[in-house]
């Protein structure tokens, strides 16, 4: 299809005798961001790599807008795909903008492009420094401002945000979804769930090389069925266990006016329709969903 810009057909790698990717079917649609997640080793790095073409899968088919990964067709097809690898190594006496310069000449872009990279990877003031004086965030930068030179169509980001602040995450999500709105499209894989569950449009879970599971958050939520939490505020704490007779509650913990209820998503609606029978005792509310760490650790276990 056309709007199928990465596709993966049963796809397998070992190495020697260590079956890494186990055959692994997926698609990914064109502007949209994915989330790769699975515990250490699932795989992640290997689907990256054979998806770049740095490494031949075993069996199956990748396909990138319709290219296999192999050939002269998709070296051509390559210079349109940024990536920033887990652990970016660089020369560590130039300096941040020779460095760029350097990716900028093996990628056949112009230098001109360098600086204004450089300003929006927030590193414009370190521009002149050498490299062996940057700090890990600094250069988790460099790297992005690595992948994103000649305006790539496709990105693959290796776990992005390791090394950055909290204000560098929050930068970078920003440059990711103004590339996003433009028709990037990303690929994208990180340990911190809650960081990526509000960033992406869909997730692929890995397990042991297998794709566990693949949809947008709600559907993962769906899928495991977690309880939710319900906490409440209310003068009439000793009348919620009364109120809620007949709906079926996981848990209900009282302490003095607080009120903490799990349940199945199934019966929320009828059980918030019954708290709200304690009409103005009820002083608050918080349904809180279950995290995507719950719903991975669902997944994983
Ligand atoms: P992490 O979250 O730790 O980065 P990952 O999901 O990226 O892990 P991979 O690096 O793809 O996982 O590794 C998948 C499996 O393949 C692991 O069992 C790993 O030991 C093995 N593996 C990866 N690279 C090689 C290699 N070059 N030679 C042999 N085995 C490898």
């Amino acid at each position: 299809m056309k709007n199928n810009v990465i596709e993966l057909r049963n796809v397998f790698k070992y190495y020697g005798e260590v079956l890494a990717v186990d055959g692994i079917s997926l698609t990914v649609h064109r502007g949209e961001t994915l989330g790769l997640i699975g515990h250490n080793g699932a795989g992640k790095s290997t689907l990256f790599k054979m998806m770049l073409g740095l490494i031949p899968a075993s069996a199956g088919e990748i396909r990138i807008n319709g290219t296999p990964v192999r050939g002269a067709a998709f070296r051509e097809l390559r210079r349109t795909i940024g990536y920033l690898p887990e652990n970016v190594v660089f020369y560590d006496n130039l300096t941040g903008l020779e460095t760029l310069q350097f990716f900028a000449s093996l990628k056949g872009c112009a230098h001109e492009s360098c600086l204004p990279l450089l300003e929006k990877v927030g590193l414009a003031r370190a521009a002149n420094r050498r490299v062996d004086g940057y700090s890990k965030g600094m250069r988790q930068r460099l790297g992005f401002a690595q992948a994103l030179l000649g305006k790539p169509r496709l990105l693959f980001l290796d776990e992005p945000t390791t090394g950055l602040d909290p204000e560098g995450i929050r930068e970078f999500y920003q440059v990711l979804q103004e590339l996003n709105a433009q028709g990037l499209t990303v690929v994208i894989t990180s340990h911190i769930l809650s960081e990526i569950q509000e960033r992406v449009q869909r997730l692929a879970v890995l397990k042991s090389g297998k794709l566990h599971a693949l949809g947008t958050v709600q559907e993962l939520r769906e899928e495991v069925d977690l309880p939710l939490t319900i906490r409440l505020r209310t003068v009439a704490s000793a009348m919620v266990e009364h109120a809620l007779q007949g709906i079926a509650v996981e848990a209900l913990v009282v302490e003095g006016p607080n009120v903490t209820i799990s349940c199945r998503r199934p019966v929320k609606m009828a059980l918030l329709r019954r708290l709200a029978t304690l009409g103005d005792s009820v002083e608050d509310i918080v349904v809180k969903e279950p995290s995507l760490e719950d719903v991975f650790l669902g997944y994983a276990a």
